[in-house]
């Protein structure tokens, strides 16, 4: 016979803590379903390292009742700043208090095991149920709703199983037949005490150096006490097919032509272990039957629009406003309505966060006139147009009828910028973009 993970019957199982799958359970609980987590690691944690959550994610917590908490745990920057990495002159800002009176709600920097910890504490109060060390292997519909199979021979069955299970997601195999892509990109963290930055860093800030095949962002945690730091780069072992690509001997490589200011930040980078960064092809189809992704196992995105992890939390959010619009109080809800509902809005929404980071990427990291030629368009850009992020810092659409429009991309080549030899653009290029943050 096989072993349940728990004797209680819950309506909602949900593989995977990390934050998409915490803050979905925490939002379907708090309509008063019966939530159930199934995580594979022994303990629930995050990395030790930051995470920008923009208006469109502290708007929902709020909605929570949240907020205030991740305020006294996070970071409120009074700026977003864009800099070149060799030059060092600054391209771009953003007033982050201005920001708040556009949008209404905070751009906010938070430890990422401090907005983990906020969930879980969450999920604890609504009684979830939070089962470690369960790794699930399968999935399967049944009459009534969805079974999932785990590796160590139990299994749990309830009327719908949420797959929050990341970018290697088991689920999203049955939805669709693709693998994680490689950018070739890498990313080292550090998250250190301030006493440690060697330097003065301005913590009113967040700031971001982009150059050729690289790019180093800053800003500080936990009321300034601690400094956090993101080097990203190119690896050319990866470029040419090496297995051990990403190693620390990369790192200084790739970081040797740039200004002082991120010079002095590459020593302080944690050495023992990196990110290689993957992405997965958007697609449109999330439901099969009972079962849902969420989180990155249905849109992991290259980090460049630093919308990763406020996407999965959007996701929970939409999901628990649908399950309740359809459910007349403490009843059985209408499941089958309330996916579709969330297939109906969030594909293509995260299909449009997935491709503009692809191409937010590839201008970040440009060489030669193309590089000067995105300087001179981010330099005209007036800082109190946001025009380019409306679409994602407004309310989150919880139909395609609200999903605002794209913002307009800008021609690269728009920018009249020659290089020293006289030719306008020897670069291949794709089309530009209004800078994001
Ligand atoms: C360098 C970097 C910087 C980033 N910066 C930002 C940022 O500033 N802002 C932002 O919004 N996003 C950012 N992101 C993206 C963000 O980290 C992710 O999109 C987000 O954490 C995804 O959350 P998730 O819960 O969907 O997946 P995950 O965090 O991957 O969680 C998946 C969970 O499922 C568990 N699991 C996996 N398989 C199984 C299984 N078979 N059975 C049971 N449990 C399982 C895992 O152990 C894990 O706990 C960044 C990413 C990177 C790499």
């Amino acid at each position: 016979m096989t072993t349940r993970t728990s004797a209680s019957p819950v309506d909602v199982l949900i593989v995977g803590g990390g934050i998409g799958g915490l803050s979905a359970a925490f939002a379907l609980a708090r309509e008063g379903l019966r939530v159930r987590v199934l995580e594979r690691a022994d303990e629930f944690g995050e990395v030790g390292a930051g995470l920008q959550i923009a208006p469109n994610c502290t708007r929902i917590l709020h909605d929570y009742g949240l907020l205030d908490e991740a305020k006294d745990l996070g970071v409120l920057p009074g700026s977003m700043v864009m800099r070149d990495a060799v030059d060092g002159g600054e391209l771009t800002r953003l007033d982050l208090a201005d920001l708040e009176r556009e949008y209404g709600f905070p751009y906010m920097v938070i430890h990422r095991s401090d907005l983990h910890g906020i969930f879980l504490r969450a999920c604890r109060r609504t009684g979830v149920d939070l089962i470690t060390g369960a790794r699930v292997s399968g999935y399967e519909n049944t009459a009534t709703g969805a079974r999932v199979l785990l590796a160590d021979g139990r299994a749990d069955e309830a009327r719908v199983v949420i797959a929050a299970d990341g970018l290697h997601s088991v689920a999203r195999g049955l939805l669709a037949d693709d693998e994680p892509v490689s950018s070739s990109y890498v990313a080292y963290r550090a998250a250190i005490p301030i006493e440690q930055a060697g330097r003065e860093v301005d913590l009113g800030e967040v700031s971001v150096h982009v150059g050729p095949r690289c790019h180093f962002v800053c800003y500080g945690l936990r009321g300034g006490e601690m400094l956090n730091q993101v080097a990203v780069f190119q690896s050319p072992k990866a470029l040419a097919g090496e297995a051990d690509w990403g190693t620390p001997d990369e790192l200084d490589d790739a970081f040797a032509a740039t200004c002082p200011d991120v010079q002095a930040g590459i020593p302080l980078m944690w050495r023992d272990r990196w990110w290689r960064m993957f992405d997965r092809d958007p697609i449109m189809t999330w439901v099969d039957g009972n079962i849902a992704l969420l989180g990155d196992a249905a849109h992991p995105p290259l980090q460049y629009m630093a919308q990763g992890a406020v996407m999965a939390i959007e996701d929970g959010w939409v999901l628990a406003k649908h399950v309740a619009a359809r459910r007349a109080a403490n009843g059985p809800a209408d499941w089958q309505g309330a996916l579709a509902a969330y297939e109906a809005v969030r594909p293509e929404h995260c299909r449009r966060v997935l491709t503009t980071a692809r191409a937010w990427g590839e201008l970040w990291h440009l060489d030669g006139v193309a590089r000067l030629q995105r300087n001179a368009l981010l330099r005209a850009r007036d800082t109190y147009d946001y025009s380019f992020i409306d679409w994602i810092y407004g309310p989150t659409a919880l139909t395609p009828e609200e999903e605002p429009p794209m913002f307009a991309p800008i021609p690269l080549d728009s920018a009249d910028v020659r290089d020293p030899a006289g030719r306008s653009d020897p670069s291949p290029m794709p089309a530009g973009h209004r800078p994001g943050a």
